[in-house]
C-alpha cells in the first residue's frame, strides 16, 4: 500500500520531492527538537494521484485517521471536540516555494459546539468566535470557491454598525452575528450548509489544496519560475497555535540575515495579537524584532536561539514563520530564505568568513541570473529628484514609469511599450500578471515580508512597499500624498521613480547610472571600491569579486565573446573574455560596401570580378587589423561570410515596382532591369535553407580567397608591427566533409601564398561550425578536415526542430509554452533532449576521430546559465557569448565545475 501520510517526526529536509519544501522542513525542525506544533504531511504522491484520477486515493483516509489519532493522543485532545478541541491548519507546500499561490485553511475543527469548548479552554469567548468566523470565511473562499467580497462586505458592514475601525474591536455578540451571516452566505453561494463535522472539514480542505495546484495564478507562477507543472503539492496538517490570544500572543516572520541587502544581523516583522497570514498579507504595519525584545524577552531569546540553530544547521540564510501563543514560541515554518541578488552574494561570502561553508559551496549559492540583476543600473546619485515619500526597500533596482493602478492597466500599457509602475494599496496573488508586466511595484501597505515584497524579490523586480503616506484609490485611479501642505494627487498620467535599494519614491523621471557591480566588472575592484558610496556597496563588490575570482579558478570551460567590432571586443576583454569565439564578418560586406558585393554578383567577366574583389580587400583587411590589434595575443575565431546572397541585393518587390513604373514612364535604366533579373534568379523561398554559408563560399568565385587574404595580410601587418594575432578561420553551415575540404584547400592556398611572400608563418587553424544535424551526425568524418568545431546552436536549433526562428517565435511559441511543448524557448535554453543530443553526438564522434579536438559553442545559448551547465557536462572547451554576458558565463562555468566535479570531458 502506498504511504501517503508522514508524521512530522518521520521525515527530513531531503524529502522535498515527497513532502514538499514546507513539510520536509517541518520534519527537519521536529528532528532538531525545535518547538513545532505536532502534525503530519500528506505527500505529493497523493496530490498527483488526485490530479490524475480526479478523486482522492482510497488509501488516504485511513492513513489520515491513524496520523490524526497519533497527534490527538500526543496532545490529549480531539479534533473538533466539544471540550478543549484540537484545531488544525491545512496548508499547501510544494517542492519549490510558490508564495501565496496555493491555499491554506486555518482553524479546522471549529463548529457550533467546539467553538464553545475553545472559548472555555482559552477563557476567551471573543477569540473563539473570531476564530470560527475566520474559518467559515477561509473555508468558504478557498474550499467552496465563494467570492471573498461577500465575507469582506459583511465584515465591513458589521464594523460600521458597531462603529469600530479594526476587526479585533468587534465585541463577541457582533462576532456571533457575523458567524450566522457567514453561514447564510455559504448556504446561498455554495448551496450547502457549512460542514459541522470536523473530519469532513479536514478532508474537503485537503482536496481544495490539491486542486489549488492547478489554479491559473499557480500556472502563471510556475511558468515564470520554470517549475514543472506535474510535481503537485503536499498538504501539511498542523496543530493550530494562536497568535491572536491577546497581547501576549502574536505572529511574525523573521530572517537570519537581511534578505534585501544581505547585511548580517537578524531581521523580521512581528504583529501583536494576529493570526496566520496577517503578516504576509501586509494588511497591518508591523513591529520589528527589536520591538519584540522589549515586549517579550523570553520568546525573543528563544527565537534568537532557534534562528541560530537553524542557520547553523542549514548553513544558509533561513526564513522562519513563528507564532507566540500566550508567551510560548512555536515555529510554523522554515526554509532557506529567498533573497535579493545582492544579498545572495554577500551572504555567501559572509558564510565563508564565518567558516560555515567553503568557497566552492559559496559558488553554488549565487547564480548567473542574480549577477545579471546586479549589472543593471541604479538612480544616479547626482540626479535632481523630488522625493515624494520613503518606505520599505523591498527588492532592489531602479524603476521609472507611469502609474498603473491595476493588473489590466499594467499589462495593457506595458504591452503598448510603456514603462509602468504598478501602484497598489497592497498586492495579492491575483496581481501577478501586473507585477510581471510592470517595471516596478509600489504598495502603500505591508512590510518587507508582504506578498508584494516576497514575489518581487523572487522575480528580481524593483519593489518599494508600505508607503503609508500614499492613499491609493484604485477605483478613482488616484494617489493622494498625505502629510503635504498642498493637496497633492497623482493619476495615471504621472511618472514616478522608485528606488528598491533605499525605499525612496520620486516624482517624475529620474536618470539612472551604472550599477557598482558593473563598475567593478568594467574597471576593476579598486575603482569600484573608490566609487562605492557606502559600506553595503563595498561589501557587495568585494563579494562579487571574490566569487568571480573563485569561479575563474575552478572552471574548466573557457569563456569567449561574440564580437564583430573592436569596441565589442574591448568590452568583452574588460569583462574577462579570453578570446573571441565568433567574429561574424557579414557587416564587412554591408553599408557602402554593399555596392561592391553587388558588382561581384553581377560580374560577367573575370576582370569585373577581380575589380570588385580588389575594392573590398583593403577595407576588410583594415577591419581585421583593428580587431587583431584589440585582441592582441588572444584567439579570435573569424567566421567567413554566412548569410544568404539576397541580403546583399535590393528587395525584389521594391525593385520590380520601380522597374515597372520606370518602364511605364519611359525612363527605365537598363542596369536596373539587369539587376532585377539577377535578384529574381537569386530569390529564395526559404533563404535560411538556401544558398548561404559554405554553399555561397564555394559557389561564388573568389569569395573565400578574398576573406582569407584579408585575414592573412592583416595578420602579417600586425606581425610586422610586433603584434601577436591569433585568427582561427571558421567555415559556416558545413554539412559534408567534402565542403570543408574544398574550403580548406582554397584557404590554405592563400595562407601559403601570403606566407611565402611575407616570410611569416601563417598556419592558422581552420575549423567549421556544427549547425546542421548532418554535420553533428557525421562529425567523425568532418573532424578529419577540421582543426576545431564550434556549435552554432541557433541554427542547430532551427534545423533540428525544422523551424525558422523568424517565422515561429511570433506565430505559435506562446501556445507551445502554455501547452508545455516547451518548458522554455529552445532558443533561450538549449533543448537538451533534442538539440543537446546533437551536440553530444558531435562531441563524441568528432573526438573519436581526433581525440582532444577543440570545441566551443557560439550560439546564443553560450551565455545562458542552464545551457552552460550542459556544455560543461558534454565536454566542450569553451562557450562564447555576447560581451554583456561574459561575466555571467564565467560565474556559471565555475558553478558547473562545482556541481559536476567528476566530469572528465577531454580538454
Ligand atoms: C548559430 O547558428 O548558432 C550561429 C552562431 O550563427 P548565426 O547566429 O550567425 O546564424
Ligand atoms: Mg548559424
Amino acid at each position: 500500500m502506498p504511504k501517503y501520510v508522514y508524521r512530522f517526526s518521520e521525515g527530513d529536509k531531503d524529502q522535498k520531492d515527497l513532502l514538499g519544501g514546507k513539510g520536509a522542513n517541518l520534519a527537519e525542525m521536529t528532528r532538531l527538537g525545535l518547538p513545532v506544533p505536532p502534525g503530519f504531511t500528506i505527500t505529493t504522491d497523493a496530490c498527483r494521484a488526485y490530479l490524475h484520477d480526479h478523486e482522492v486515493p482510497d488509501e488516504l483516509a485511513p492513513q489520515v485517521t491513524t496520523a490524526l489519532r497519533e497527534v490527538e493522543e500526543e496532545l490529549g485532545r480531539e479534533l473538533g471536540a466539544a471540550e478543549d478541541p484540537l484545531l488544525v491548519s491545512v496548508r499547501s507546500g510544494a517542492k519549490f516555494s510558490m508564495p501565496g499561490m496555493m491555499e491554506t485553511v486555518l482553524n479546522i475543527g471549529l463548529n457550533d459546539e467546539s467553538v464553545e469548548g475553545l472559548a472555555a479552554a482559552a477563557s476567551d469567548e471573543r477569540f473563539a468566535w473570531d476564530s470560527y468566523r475566520r474559518l467559515i470565511q477561509m473555508f468558504g473562499k478557498t474550499v467552496l470557491d465563494i467570492d471573498g467580497e461577500h465575507f469582506s462586505r459583511a465584515l465591513e458592514a458589521k464594523k460600521g454598525d458597531r462603529g469600530v475601525n479594526l476587526d479585533y474591536e468587534l465585541p463577541v455578540d457582533a462576532l456571533k452575528e457575523l458567524v450566522a451571516e457567514y453561514k447564510t452566505i455559504v448556504l446561498e453561494q455554495a448551496g450547502l450548509d457549512f460542514p459541522q463535522d470536523p473530519r469532513v472539514q479536514l478532508d474537503m480542505a485537503t482536496e481544495a489544496v490539491f486542486r489549488s495546484w492547478n489554479t491559473e495564478r499557480a500556472h502563471i507562477y510556475r511558468r515564470r519560475e520554470k517549475i514543472p507543472h506535474d510535481l503537485g503539492t503536499a498538504v501539511n496538517v498542523c496543530t493550530m497555535v494562536f497568535g491572536n490570544m491577546g497581547d501576549t500572543s502574536g505572529t511574525g516572520v523573521c530572517f537570519t540575515r537581511d534578505p534585501s541587502t544581505g547585511r548580517s544581523g537578524v531581521y523580521g516583522d512581528y504583529l501583536i495579537n494576529a493570526q496566520g497570514e496577517d503578516v504576509v498579507a501586509g494588511i497591518r504595519n508591523t513591529l520589528t524584532l527589536a520591538d519584540l525584545k522589549n515586549i517579550d524577552r523570553q520568546s525573543y531569546d528563544d527565537l534568537r536561539a532557534a534562528m541560530r540553530k537553524l542557520e547553523t544547521h542549514y548553513r544558509d540564510l533561513c526564513d522562519i514563520e513563528f507564532t507566540i501563543e500566550r508567551g510560548k514560541l512555536w515555529l510554523l515554518q522554515t526554509r532557506v530564505g529567498k533573497r535579493t541578488a545582492a544579498a545572495a552574494f554577500r551572504v555567501a561570502t559572509q558564510l565563508v568568513d564565518e567558516k560555515l561553508i567553503t568557497m566552492d559551496e559559496a559558488l553554488t549559492r549565487v547564480t548567473g541570473d542574480q549577477l545579471t540583476q546586479l549589472m543593471f543600473p541604479q538612480f544616479a546619485d547626482s540626479a535632481a529628484k523630488e522625493l515624494l515619500t520613503r518606505a520599505n526597500p523591498a527588492s532592489p533596482g531602479a524603476a521609472v514609469g507611469h502609474i498603473a493602478f491595476d493588473n489590466a492597466e499594467a499589462v495593457e500599457r506595458a504591452e503598448a511599450g510603456e514603462s509602468v509602475i504598478l501602484v497598489r494599496r497592497e498586492t495579492n496573488p491575483d496581481d501577478l500578471p501586473g507585477m510581471v508586466a510592470a517595471a516596478g511595484v509600489l504598495t502603500a501597505r505591508g512590510g518587507k515580508t508582504s506578498h508584494a515584497a516576497v514575489v518581487a524579490r523572487g522575480m528580481g523586480k524593483t519593489c518599494v512597499c508600505g508607503a503609508d503616506q500614499l492613499d491609493v484609490d484604485a477605483e478613482t485611479k488616484t494617489v493622494r500624498v498625505l502629510g503635504r501642505e498642498d493637496e497633492f494627487v497623482l493619476t495615471s498620467e504621472d511618472v514616478i521613480a522608485i528606488d528598491g535599494q533605499t525605499g525612496e519614491v520620486f516624482l517624475g523621471d529620474v536618470p539612472v547610472s551604472d550599477s557598482p557591480v558593473m563598475t567593478y566588472l568594467r574597471r576593476g575592484l579598486e575603482e569600484a571600491l573608490d566609487r562605492a558610496g557606502d559600506v553595503d556597496t563595498r561589501e557587495l563588490v568585494t563579494s562579487v569579486d571574490r566569487l568571480m575570482r573563485h569561479a575563474d579558478k575552478v572552471r574548466r570551460l573557457g569563456v569567449r565573446a561574440n564580437a564583430d567590432t573592436p569596441d565589442d571586443a574591448r568590452h568583452a576583454i574588460h569583462r574577462g573574455a579570453e578570446g573571441v569565439g565568433l567574429c561574424r564578418t557579414e557587416h564587412m560586406f554591408l553599408g557602402e560596401r554593399k555596392q561592391f558585393v553587388q558588382n561581384l554578383i553581377l560580374a560577367e567577366t573575370d576582370e569585373e570580378r577581380e575589380h570588385a574583389l580588389a575594392a573590398l580587400l583593403p577595407l576588410q583587411k583594415g577591419d581585421f587589423v583593428k580587431m587583431f590589434e584589440t585582441m592582441n595575443g588572444k584567439p579570435m575565431v573569424v567566421r567567413l561570410i554566412d548569410p544568404p546572397l539576397h541580403e546583399f541585393l535590393p528587395d525584389l518587390t521594391e525593385l520590380s515596382v520601380k522597374v515597372a513604373v520606370d518602364r511605364a514612364n519611359g525612363v527605365l535604366d537598363p542596369a536596373d532591369e539587369q539587376l532585377l533579373a539577377v535578384v529574381r534568379r537569386n530569390h529564395e523561398a526559404n533563404p535560411m535553407l538556401g544558398l548561404r554559408g559554405v554553399r555561397l563560399l564555394l559557389t561564388m568565385p573568389g569569395l573565400i580567397e578574398l576573406q582569407v587574404r584579408a585575414i592573412a595580410e592583416a595578420a602579417v601587418e600586425r606581425l610586422k608591427a610586433g603584434g601577436d594575432p591569433h585568427p582561427e578561420i571558421m567555415i559556416p553551415l558545413v554539412g559534408s566533409v567534402r565542403e570543408l575540404q574544398i574550403a580548406r584547400e582554397r584557404a590554405e592556398a592563400v595562407l601559403t601564398e601570403v606566407s611565402g611572400k611575407s616570410g611569416y608563418k601563417l598556419d592558422f587553424p581552420i575549423g567549421c561550425m556544427i549547425e546542421l544535424p548532418r554535420a553533428a551526425v557525421s562529425a567523425d568524418t568532418i573532424a578529419e578536415e577540421a582543426d576545431f568545431f564550434s556549435y552554432g546552436t541557433n541554427d542547430l536549433t532551427q534545423t533540428t526542430w525544422g523551424f525558422s526562428r523568424d517565422d515561429v517565435e511570433g506565430a505559435f511559441f506562446k501556445e507551445y509554452l502554455e501547452e508545455g511543448v516547451f518548458g522554455v524557448s529552445p532558443f533561450e535554453t538549449i533543448d537538451t533532449r533534442g538539440v543537446g543530443r546533437m551536440v553530444g553526438l558531435g562531441v563524441e564522434r568528432g573526438r573519436k576521430t581526433k581525440p582532444g579536438l577543440k570545441m566551443g559553442v557560439c550560439g546564443e545559448h553560450g551565455g545562458d546559465p542552464e545551457s552552460i551547465d550542459f556544455f560543461h557536462q558534454v565536454g566542450l572547451n569553451y562557450v562564447s557569448c555576447s560581451p554583456f554576458r561574459v561575466p555571467v558565463a564565467r560565474l556559471e562555468a565555475g558553478r558547473a565545475a562545482v556541481f559536476f566535479p567528476e566530469d572528465d570531458g577531454e580538454e
